[in-house]
């Protein structure tokens, strides 16, 4: 958090999120608690949603000791945001920036023997973790290549072109301990590193577990797990109480009184049963409140849940405030951790039939953000 920040967030008048880093601080110890190794904080997608210079400074200064994003433009960001910890970049193309990864001291993995040439040609002295496909078909190099790339990452390594740092997988059904598919995929990671060690190779950071195997399987945990969801308060194994960050207020721009039979927003899919009043939000699904949700979400006003009414639309959504004699100018409140009554990510991700994990993404696209070391009292999330 800076300075600047703080002083910025005190006139903003319109919809504000807050991001409670002190939560994250609390998530991040609790992670490094969990695991008998390292912990990287995965502070892609801006950290989330959350921030992600701020995410990773305070999981950095609560238990992790390195970050992890996916593309080197990502990476180059927090180098330009003055982060000095040690950080891995693992999605990039084959003819991405090298050079210049190499020269901000960024590690990068390694997918593909095309993106492992590609890297010996651009640069010299890149440290690279082997990228093992572990059962997804998504990302990671598939084990009919892997000892080939394993053999090639050794002989650059020998002719001092790189370094083998790492050796990395990705569970694809983590969030179900039951699922047949991480047995597979911890059985094929052990294989990948067998055989990274038979031609040579020495990778000392060794990392498959992300959020949720690490709070479920330990037989996952290696040297390293990649933490991003659960720093932020996401818990897709519904089994460890996290703190949830996100704060989500905003003013209402005007209140009206309408009639019974009143038509309301695109397309008229709310009519008012009884006359009622309705306020009107400045935030809508640019801001990341998903339009699937209208019709269903709620928010809090006085204390009390109160329904969006409508479409949620570009800008602006409808809230139906009853007989409350709320004004214009009054904060609501669109989500957080709920220990106020006020709905959840997690809930608006039930309204919106997805994860929680594009929730909190989605929210901090245009959404002035302000980061604070904790608001409250620590509210832990309700399971
Ligand atoms: C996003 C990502 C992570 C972090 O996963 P969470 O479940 O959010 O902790 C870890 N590893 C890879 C390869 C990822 O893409």
């Amino acid at each position: 958090m800076t300075a600047l920040a703080l002083a910025t967030s005190n006139t903003v008048a319109g919809p504000r999120l807050t991001v409670d880093l002190a939560s994250v601080a609390a998530n991040t110890r609790l992670f490094a608690r969990r695991t008998p190794g390292e912990v990287m904080a995965v502070v892609k997608a801006d950290g989330f949603g959350h921030g992600a210079a701020d995410v990773a400074r305070t999981a950095l200064a609560n238990g992790a000791s390195r970050l992890g994003v996916t593309s080197i433009d990502e990476a180059l960001a927090l180098r330009a945001d003055g982060l000095a910890a040690p950080v891995l970049s693992w999605l990039n193309v084959v003819d991405a920036d090298w050079a210049t990864a190499v020269a901000r001291d960024i590690e990068v993995a390694v997918p593909s023997r095309d993106h492992l040439d590609a890297i010996v040609r651009a640069t010299t002295g890149a440290r690279v973790h082997l990228h093992l496909d572990t059962g997804m078909a998504r990302d990671g190099a598939s084990p009919t290549e892997w000892a080939d790339l394993c053999r090639a990452a050794r002989l650059a390594e020998r002719q001092g072109r790189l370094q083998v740092v790492g050796v990395m997988g990705h569970l694809g059904c983590a969030d179900d301990p039951a699922d047949p598919c991480n047995a597979t995929g911890r059985t094929r990671f052990a294989w990948g590193l067998q055989a990274a060690r038979a031609v040579g190779l020495r990778p000392q950071h060794r990392h498959l577990a992300a959020t949720t195997a690490t709070l479920t399987d330990p037989r996952s945990h290696h040297t390293m797990s990649r933490i991003g969801a659960g720093l932020v308060g996401i818990d897709p194994s519904r089994t460890t109480a996290l703190r949830a960050a996100l704060t989500l207020t905003a003013p209402l721009v005007s209140v009206r009184t309408v009639r019974a039979g009143t038509g309301v927003g695109y397309g008229h899919t709310w009519t008012a049963p009884v006359a009622t009043r309705l306020g009107l939000l400045p935030v809508g699904y640019a801001d990341g409140l998903p339009r699937v949700a209208s019709g269903r979400a709620e928010v809090l006003v006085r204390g009390r849940r109160r329904p969006l009414v409508g479409r949620i639309s570009m800008d602006m959504a409808v809230v139906d405030l009853g007989d409350e004699p709320v004004t214009s100018g009054e904060t609501v409140t669109i989500l957080g951790p709920g220990a106020d009554g006020e709905p959840t990510v997690r809930e608006w991700a039930g309204w919106s039939d997805t994860l929680e994990h594009e929730i909190v993404t989605g929210l901090g696209a245009r959404l002035h953000r302000t980061a604070v070391a904790g608001t409250t009292a620590p509210t832990l999330r309700s399971l």
